[in-house]
């Protein structure tokens, strides 16, 4: 649908979905919103505050906020829900008042900026602006978000942007094959499922015998292209092709030879027709009789991605017009059914990203715990997730200014490591025909990975690291009628009104010698903080090693400790740095917000 539609189903899923929990008597502490398509959630919930108690907006959300937790998705901007200020003024115009907000109040909230009146208003900004907890679905994913979303905390140092991560997992028992399942049942006991984070658990893959592990394999790989030529068969025939030749074209798939899976959204970004870079190359593997291997693709593309659906139609067309038709088989309406037959049945798991666009990559998750083998750019997922014993990276996680460049580079990377390395390890087999190194591959992913990138662990870490916290911080600003949620919105204004009158007046540190690791260095600060009390504020060091830009990468803070009241509102703090490695250091003196307001409820 168009934006108008949009809003109306993100009122009905943020508004309505509050309203349906009231409706059915449930009153969650704590509300997950995954990706900022729920956001106006946030808007009810204070909505409903501001009415219940007779309080400000600000009273009400440092309240709200303490109960909402934000995940974000997508590192791509596009895909993040925007709309035209008028939009939300139109839609919002009776609405806003019972937030006790103006419309620029309303607006504010949805904006980077806050005084951009230009800015459209972002679904995701929102959900930022209105939740205390945030998180990235992996590692590298962290990183990114942190960089993508810095703006919204001006001057704050990038690794302290308050976006953590937890990385995705998938849902063993919904993607393990049954064979895999039988058999890891009679190898790791029949309670295996029940510790699947334990490590030690999955060691016992190891035990399994490689014939038996290959047959299972084997037998797998054959039921997939059993299914790929059925759906292949229907695919021609709806097209005009005859029965017959549908067949015939069906027929040739082999399911012997080394198949690589590629399903994924055809989001430019992805890269689906990184492998068509080299034609040539790609075509002479792909007619290789002793050593055949062969491509089953599937994903869909959004209707108004007309790159992505380019990508598709350049690999229905190269398959097409070369002697490959039968090599390259694109299986069309992607979904889970057809992901789990490829996710199980391929040997080679195929992911080009761009790096830094794939938030995580589940379906690589889903491959892994099959012994499925990734082959992939080190993003997402996989970046904190490979080894090179357990799988294979194109590239070594760098990122091009030169995108056509970067194209270039990791399509021949990409070449290099099916030529070099998966095919000669597919075709490398005993005199039973086993591929031990290949299976010595295979019980590595399993075993490390099946334990880490599954979803126990995932709700696990969401638990500890969110829920739980949440609930906490939420229980304490909510006692007594909402009493610590309004002191703290008080507190807020007050440092506000303050902030701009705070000064650092003066660094003392003797930073003429060299110095030793482990050795302290003094500090003595001298600020004015005019109204605000010493325990209102935290005096900080920012420390660390200094780039090539002469900024800190990475630092660390700490806090110094109030020394002496000076008089006139001036007041010394103390400290001292001891350095932790050898190296070009810098530090900062930084002044942010603290007091017991803030830590009781960190
Ligand atoms: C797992 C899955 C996805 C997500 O996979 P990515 O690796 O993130 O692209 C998308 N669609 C379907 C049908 C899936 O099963």
């Amino acid at each position: 649908g168009d934006t108008r539609i949009r809003l109306h189903q993100e009122v009905l899923l943020g508004h309505g979905g509050k309203q349906l929990l009231d409706a059915l008597a449930i009153y969650p502490d704590v509300f997950h919103m995954n990706e900022g398509h729920s956001a106006f959630l946030a808007l009810e919930r204070v909505r409903r505050l501001i009415h219940k108690y007779d309080i400000s907006f600000d009273e009400a959300r440092h309240f709200s906020a303490a109960g909402n937790i934000f995940t974000t998705h997508t590192p791509v901007p596009a895909g993040i829900d925007r709309f035209p200020p008028e939009m939300v003024q139109r839609y919002f115009r009776h609405y806003h008042p019972l937030l006790k907000l103006d419309l620029e109040g309303l607006l504010a909230l949805g904006r980077e900026d806050v005084f951009n009146k230009n800015e459209l208003f972002s679904m995701a900004v929102l959900a930022v602006r209105t939740s205390d907890w945030a998180n990235a679905v992996s590692k590298l994913h962290g990183n990114v978000s942190r960089s993508m979303w810095q703006n919204i905390w001006p001057r704050v140092p990038q690794d302290e942007v308050p976006i953590q991560h937890i990385t995705n997992g998938v849902h063993a028992r919904s993607w393990l094959s049954t064979d895999l399942i039988y058999l890891l049942d009679r190898y790791l006991g029949p309670r295996w499922q029940a510790n699947l984070v334990d490590h030690q658990v999955w060691q016992a893959v190891n035990e399994v015998p490689d014939e038996e592990l290959w047959r299972v394999h084997v037998r797998r790989r054959q039921r997939l292209i059993v299914w790929a030529r059925h759906r292949l068969c229907q695919q021609l025939e709806a097209r005009g092709t005859s029965a017959k030749q549908a067949r015939e074209i069906a027929d040739a798939m082999d399911p012997e030879a080394l198949t690589i899976g590629f399903a994924r959204r055809f989001a430019t970004y992805k890269r689906g027709n990184l492998m068509l870079r080299d034609p040539q190359r790609l075509l002479k593997m792909l007619t290789d009789t002793q050593r055949p291997i062969q491509f089953l693709i599937a994903g869909k593309a959004h209707p108004a991605d007309s790159g992505g659906k380019d990508f598709i139609r350049q690999l229905v067309h190269f398959a097409r017009e070369s002697d490959a038709a039968h090599k390259l088989v694109f299986i069309e309406n992607y979904d889970i059914d057809v992901a789990r037959n490829l996710v199980q049945g391929c040997d080679v798991w195929m992911n080009t990203p761009r790096r830094g666009m794939e938030a995580s990559g589940t379906s690589g998750m889903k491959a892994a715990l099959n012994g499925v083998l990734n082959c992939s750019i080190l993003d997402g997922w996989w970046d904190e997730a490979y080894e090179s014993d357990l799988g294979w990276a194109i590239g070594r996680g760098e990122n091009y200014a030169n995108l056509d460049l970067a194209d270039d580079i990791e399509s021949h990377s990409l070449h290099d490591l099916l030529e070099k390395q998966i095919v000669p390890l597919f075709y490398d087999r005993d005199d039973h025909g086993i591929p031990r190194g290949w299976i010595r591959k295979m019980k590595a992913s399993i075993t490390r990975l099946a334990p880490v990138f599954n979803t126990n662990r995932m709700v696990q870490e969401y638990l500890e690291k969110l829920y739980l916290p949440a609930l906490r911080r939420a229980r304490i600003l909510g006692k007594n009628n909402l009493h610590r949620s309004i002191e703290r919105a008080h507190f807020v204004d007050r440092l506000r009104a303050a902030w701009d009158h705070l000064s650092i007046d003066d660094v003392q540190a003797d930073t003429g010698t060299e110095q030793g690791v482990q050795d302290d260095l003094d500090v003595v600060v001298t600020v004015t903080l005019g109204d605000l009390n010493p325990d209102d504020i935290r005096v900080q060091i920012y420390v660390g090693l200094v780039d090539n830009d002469g900024r800190i990468a990475q630092g660390r803070s700490f806090d110094l400790a109030h020394k002496a009241v000076l008089g006139d509102g001036r007041h010394r703090f103390i400290g001292h740095i001891r350095p932790q490695t050898s190296g070009h250091h810098g530090f900062a003196v930084r002044i942010v917000p603290g007091g017991q307001m803030v830590d009781s409820t960190q």
